[in-house]
């Protein structure tokens, strides 16, 4: 299927009629640019449609003013341009907000906004971490996890990915009391020469007109980290990537865009041989395959010797540090024994590991360990010289682990649903 068409027709599960077109947020600049040639536009229009896409975040053709009527109507005719739905919005006391999303096609889907500073004197901190999701539900289906108890739907779209960030830069943005449509500061990676520059830089008698610094983006970091397996879902995730990676789009550095995966080996790979510089996480939670066959099925397709070898390349190609995940299920993983081993990865890989006490699923039989716990398993692991984070969960309180809300959200609506 052509990966910016949306799925066509009638949702067999929710009855929902679905766009057919392309949506215009799943294409490149390339893409774009060929087809304006083909209508016979000057290429400066393709920068002025992107920069209403993804640096201004506009919701309609209307309102890209300075496109011409015709050339909006073409568009309009030829291209979807899909707004999500926002169905409910959490967030909890240390700020941390959740969203979920209704999709064209009726799927729910959900992303988190996490704070930088967790609010050291009570503030809301301006710069934020965004979890972004990959797929409607997922078909790995780890013990732990809410987002795989009821299997894996779909893969999302390019441009489903690309508008979770879009949608909450507006939602932020409209807090923060900026105008809708206000163009957003370009990216870290535009060189200083080429920025609007600030009053504050101008020598005096300098010939540039000053024009006020636009907003800074309110997501300046990604985590592909929600509900689904990112590199199941390759093409689509790579796509939108490079679209919010590029200085023409939202333009987010790939230093600051971290893949998160369950341990899909030959993908790991595939991702080693992409230029970009994106950041990988292993969900490992378990050092041996024994614990980790326990609670991951992915671990009897990709067991440790397979699946290490292909982070060592990816390691190895990158020069850059990865991450272990390690959630601490009470009784699970949480023994002694899995020190040892854990660290030996850790040290061999030249990982980080950041422990994350587990976050009950309505549900589920699993428990998080208690505080002291965690911290005695952390405190080893530093005296076993390696590079240990504690999460302290910001989003306990709001279902914050992928997955939840929306299982949550689902559950609810189907008991409210009259039965057959
Ligand atoms: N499929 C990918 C990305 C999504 S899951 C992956 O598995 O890596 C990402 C992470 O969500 C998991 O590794 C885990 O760290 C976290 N997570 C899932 N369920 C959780 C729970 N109940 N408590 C705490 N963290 C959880
Ligand atoms: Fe899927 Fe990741 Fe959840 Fe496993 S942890 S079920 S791979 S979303």
């Amino acid at each position: 299927m052509d990966p910016a068409r949306s799925p066509g027709g009638v949702n067999s599960v929710t009855g929902w009629e679905v766009e057919t077109k392309p949506d215009i947020k799943s294409l490149g600049r390339e893409e774009i640019a060929s087809r304006f040639s083909e209508w016979q536009q000057p290429a400066y229009r393709v920068d002025q449609l992107l920069a209403w896409l993804h640096r201004r975040r506009v919701t309609s053709w209307g309102a890209m003013s300075n496109l011409p009527k015709t050339l909006r109507e073409q568009l309009c005719a030829t291209y979807s341009l899909t707004n999500f739905e926002l169905v409910r919005k959490t967030g909890s006391s240390d700020v941390t907000q959740k969203f979920l999303w209704r999709l064209g096609d009726g799927a729910l889907i959900e992303s988190v906004l996490i704070p930088a500073n967790p609010a050291l004197y009570g503030e809301a901190s301006d710069r934020h971490t965004l979890c972004v999701s990959t797929q409607v539900g997922c078909a790995y289906g780890c013990k732990f996890c809410a987002s795989g108890l009821d299997g894996w739907k779909r893969n999302l779209l390019p441009h489903e990915i690309v508008e979770q960030v879009l949608a909450v830069e507006r939602l932020v943005s409209a807090a923060r009391g900026q105008l809708p449509g206000e163009m957003l500061e370009p990216t870290a990676e535009v060189p200083a020469s080429r920025r609007t520059p600030h009053a504050a830089q101008l020598t005096e008698g300098s010939p540039i007109t000053i024009t006020p610094r636009p907003p800074a983006r309110a997501v300046d970091n990604l985590v592909i980290m929600g509900m689904g397996e990112p590199l199941a879902n390759y093409d689509h995730l790579l796509k939108a990537l490079r679209i919010l990676n590029a200085t023409w789009g939202y333009g987010i550095g790939a230093r600051k865009i971290t893949i998160s995966t369950s341990g899909l080996a030959p993908q790991i790979r595939k991702l080693a041989d992409e230029p970009e510089q994106f950041r990988l996480a292993i969900s490992l939670h378990g050092a041996t395959d024994s614990v980790r066959e326990r609670i991951m099925p992915v671990n009897r397709k990709y067991p440790l010797a397979e699946l290490i070898p292909a982070l060592a390349a990816y390691q190895s190609r990158k020069q850059k540090m990865l991450t272990f995940e390690f959630i601490l299920i009470a009784g699970v993983n949480d023994a002694r024994e899995q020190i040892q081993p854990l660290a030996a990865l850790a040290r061999r890989l030249h990982a980080k590991v950041n422990l994350i006490p587990y976050n009950s699923v309505a549900g589920l039989p699993w428990k998080r360990p208690t505080e002291a716990a965690c911290e005695a398993f952390a405190a080893e692991l530093m005296r076993q010289k390696v590079f240990v984070t504690l999460r302290r969960e910001k989003g306990h309180d709001i279902n914050a682990a992928c997955g939840q809300l929306r299982l949550k959200t689902e559950r609810e609506l189907a008991s409210l649903m009259p039965t057959a």
